[in-house]
């Protein structure tokens, strides 16, 4: 989200005349993008303000802002505690960047953190950067209101709104149309989009699906992230529908237990989970499934930890994002809760389900042996120009000698080894 969000920054600041420099050297103004949903994500951007000290040393005309969620968390008290920083700006008022920058230019320090109920940047079309020309991110909607206990997102990104679908559907045939093969649908619970239409109808996440899957064949749709309490079988019927609609869905379990569940507000159990489970299975066989987990959230007991790994045996994940606790400010657990789990015993549980977790990560992949994948080749593997890497629809990383393939294409591969990360496999002409 933050990188989408960094190239609607681009954008806007391009159109009135500035560059983007490769070279931190040669730059103005540097701006950090930031994440706020751990304190160790805040920890290393202070580190990163700190060390751009000795730069502008080096070059006294250099401006640092800071955007994103710690913008939004911390506002005017960031430039209180980093004094070389002149300007902090929240998710909602990048359009008023080209100002900001003008008011920092003749001396000014300066905070613009006002949310909005509406802005979804809908007519920005993002500059995109770091891209491979083949995969690209097309943000459909902000904010959230949901109100995880632990969660800081609602407070930081304000509530949700969806974007205009036109404005979506433009946005992926463009790049299509330039090349790409792949587009990521991205919200931070896409299952809620709902866009009320000038003629009055309504376009859901599904019909947004089915309207971008429609674009072409040859362009991959996968979208992130679902919440369990909104995934309906009406997505799941689109997504079996469009061969190019990837068969890989992430949907974050957070606890197995249903004490836990409601202690963090997750509006869902462990029974709903598995039931949505069940409905993948049945509708998407081979749809990959994947997750995020937090261990040792508030009062959580030995039972809810076993719970929590009953979870990870019953569902068999693909990946899973795997966190200890982090007590965040303004969350509705740092106002009522205690954060009384001690580091050590975190920590024990964390390593328990990661342990669990790299192994039937392992057993997923050794079953996928023998099996055949068209795969979309996105680069040169990480371990040997020799070899090409893609990703089958399930979103599994499948590494595989070159020959005469070049990225961007589609081919088939079947695969004949793995570790737990990582599918080996050879072309299949
Ligand atoms: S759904 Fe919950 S965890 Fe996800 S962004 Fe919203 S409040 Fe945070």
């Amino acid at each position: 989200m933050n990188l989408a969000d960094s190239e609607v920054v681009v954008s806007i600041l391009q159109k009135e005349g500035y560059e983007r420099v490769e070279e931190i050297e040669q730059a103005d103004f540097v701006m950090i993008n930031t994440c706020a949903i751990r304190d160790n994500a805040e920890q290393r951007i202070r580190k990163r303000v700190r060390e751009l000290r000795a730069l502008q040393g080096r070059h006294p005309q250099l401006r640092i802002g800071i955007l994103g969620c710690m913008a939004e968390r911390l506002q005017s008290q960031l430039m209180a505690e980093e004094d070389n920083v002149s300007f902090v700006v929240g998710p909602d008022a990048y359009r008023r960047m080209p100002e900001i920058l003008k008011q920092v230019r003749q001396g000014s320090r300066t905070a613009d953190t006002e949310l909005s109920t509406e802005e979804t940047y809908a007519d920005i079309e993002p500059v995109r950067l770091h891209s491979n020309g083949i995969s690209a991110f097309i943000s459909i909607m902000r904010g959230c209101q949901n109100y995880c206990a632990y969660c800081v997102v609602p407070y930081t990104r304000g509530r949700e709104r969806s974007r205009d679908p036109e404005t979506i559907v433009h946005e992926a045939r463009t790049l299509f149309e330039r090349g790409y093969k792949e587009v990521t649908l991205l919200g931070q619970n896409v299952n809620s989009y709902r866009y009320k239409n000038t003629d009055g109808s309504t376009t859901s996440f599904p019909q947004l699906m089915e309207q971008v899957a429609l674009i072409s064949p040859l362009l991959r749709v996968r979208f992130a992230t679902s919440h369990p309490k909104d995934l309906s079988d009406e997505l799941l019927q689109v997504m079996a529908r469009h061969d190019n609609i990837c068969k890989c869905i992430h949907l974050p379990v957070q606890s197995g237990s249903n004490r836990m569940l409601k202690l963090m507000n997750r509006h869902y159990t462990a029974e709903w989970y598995l039931d949505r489970v069940a409905a993948i299975r049945h509708y998407l066989p081979e749809c990959s499934i994947t997750t995020d987990v937090i261990a040792g959230f508030c009062t959580e007991t030995e039972e809810d930890h076993q719970a929590t790994l009953e979870m990870f045996r019953t569902v068999r994940y693909d990946y899973a994002y795997m966190f200890k606790f982090s007590m965040r400010p303004d969350t509705f657990a740092h106002k009522h809760m205690v954060d009384d789990i001690d580091e050590r015993e975190k920590t024990r549980r964390l390593e328990e389900i990661i342990a669990l977790q790299g192994q039937i990560a392992l057993e997923n992949n050794q079953k996928e042996i023998g099996r055949t994948y068209e795969i979309l080749v996105e680069g040169t593997s990480h371990r040997s120009d020799k070899q090409l890497f893609g990703r089958n629809s399930q979103n599994k990383v499948i590494v595989f000698d070159r020959e005469e393939v070049k990225p961007g294409e589609y081919v088939r591969v079947e695969v004949t080894d793995c570790t737990a990360a990582t599918l080996k496999g050879r072309l299949v002409k």
